[in-house]
């Protein structure tokens, strides 16, 4: 959207912007609140407001209504597209005339200033139909779409000389790239299949010159399969993290949630992720997403999703409590009493603490590749992961975006502290 915006003469301004664009969430009610009130914060400083993103999806009157111009997701148009042609209109050009519906996703024109950021996203999937009971998004992404391989080459590469060393594959439901479906049951029946499309894809990625680092943002438990793991394996920069929401460690909550695996797929699944990516006795990392709170869990239940999490041990758990969605199944269920859901957050983030540090200190010792990110220039300590995703924190003259050796000196709660080696890999 910037580099539209700069392409026509348009500059960044903190100050007194004549544009401002809000592009909003809605995933959970509280985030639809959070659109509406920046969407309102930036219309009281008169400016004229742009609308995207999902709450044009799921609220569309009220965008509507509070923003000046909104772009929603719906329709063939790729978004890009239809912002470029709106802002036209709002510059008061000529409308430049509708490109082509492509079925591939569009590739992003420029999204990002060369230097700024170290990691870049690349989305490679839009869209899901599984229908959990507790998700908004199959009602505002229905329609699945891949980007081809060779446009996601393109834009990798695109992505590599403007100066990032790690690029992360997102997307709402990725383990569908390359099938028209998220429905595990029916992605049987199509061509390809157990992530047999997205190895492909990982495979090509990875060749390319520059890249340090790849990593895949979430994956759905089912569609890790061994194929996947034989391009994570056989490419040295696909680094050993893999996010595997579980959601809930009890069968009868995964069946509400209209989850496609009960727990002991998603155990077999965690076995064979340790056992393909353990290196020097070191297993992956593995984070996680959890819901506490989901209408009906139990206190068994609870009790089982707090068992799964230490069995798997887990870097990193994001904790959500259950928030209602308006327009979702699980909206219409009874809801647990908000001590009971707050009570089960707090347990689960005292056990995330405790097992964030135990993977953690199998780090101790061993040499970890560090990517610089972030610098305070008055002690020079730097901040950066090491490929097995744990934040690393160390002293170095070495400068934003290096890629050093470092060797894990200690562990707290809320650090991992390392010592540079002597080696810089990259500059
Ligand atoms: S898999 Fe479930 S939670 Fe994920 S986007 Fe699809 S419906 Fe939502």
């Amino acid at each position: 959207m910037e580099s539209i915006l700069v392409d026509r003469g348009l500059q960044p301004s903190s100050e007194s912007p004549d544009l401002e664009i809000v592009h909003t969430c809605s995933v959970t009610g509280q985030a639809a609140a959070k659109s509406r009130n920046a969407i309102r914060r930036a219309k009281r400083n008169g400016k004229h407001v742009f609308v995207t993103g999902c709450f044009t999806g799921t609220d569309p009157e009220v965008a509507k209504e509070l923003g000046d111009t909104v772009i929603t997701q719906a329709g063939k148009t790729p978004m890009l597209e239809r912002f470029a042609h709106e802002v036209d209109g709002w510059l008061q050009r000529p409308h430049q005339k509708e490109q082509p519906v492509s079925t591939s996703l569009p590739i992003a024109t420029l999204p990002t200033t060369p230097g700024e950021h170290i990691r870049a996203e690349l989305r490679i999937q839009d869209g899901c139909d599984a229908h959990c009971t507790f998700c908004i998004i199959p009602k505002i992404r229905t329609t699945l779409r891949s980007k081809t391989v060779e446009d996601t080459v393109a834009e990798a590469t695109r992505l590599v000389a403007l100066g990032h060393k790690e690029i992360i594959f997102t997307g709402i439901f990725i383990g569908a790239y390359g099938h028209e479906t998220a429905l595990r049951r029916k992605q049987k029946t199509s061509k390809g299949s157990g992530g047999e499309h997205l190895a492909n894809l990982l495979d090509a990625v990875a060749q390319i010159d520059g890249l340090e680092r790849l990593r895949i943002s979430s994956m759905e438990p089912g569609d890790v399969t061994p194929v996947l793991l034989d391009a994570m394996v056989a490419n040295k920069n696909i680094v050993p993290h893999l996010h595997l929401p579980l959601q809930s460690g009890s069968n009868a909550v995964l069946q509400k949630m209209n989850r496609q695996y009960n727990v002991d797929q998603y155990l077999e699944m965690i076995a064979m992720v340790n056992e393909r990516l353990t290196v020097d006795g070191l297993p992956p990392a593995i984070t996680t997403d959890i819901i506490c709170g989901f209408p009906t869990e139990t206190d068994e239940d609870f009790a089982q999703t707090v068992g799964i999490a230490k069995q798997v041990k887990y870097l990193h758990m994001h904790v959500f409590p259950y928030s209602v969605r308006t327009g979702t199944a699980a909206a219409r269920w009874n809801q647990l009493p908000s001590e009971v859901v707050r009570d089960r957050v707090q347990q689960l983030l005292s056990l995330d603490e405790e097992l964030s540090l135990a993977y953690r200190t199998q780090l101790v010792g061993r040499s970890v590749q560090v990517m610089l990110e972030q610098s305070d220039p008055d002690t020079h300590l730097f901040r950066g992961r090491c490929e097995h995703y744990a934040e690393i924190t160390l002293k170095t003259n070495a400068k934003q975006g290096e890629l050093l050796h470092a060797t894990v000196t200690e562990v707290t709660n809320d650090s991992t502290l390392a010592m540079q080696e002597l080696t810089i890999l990259t500059s």
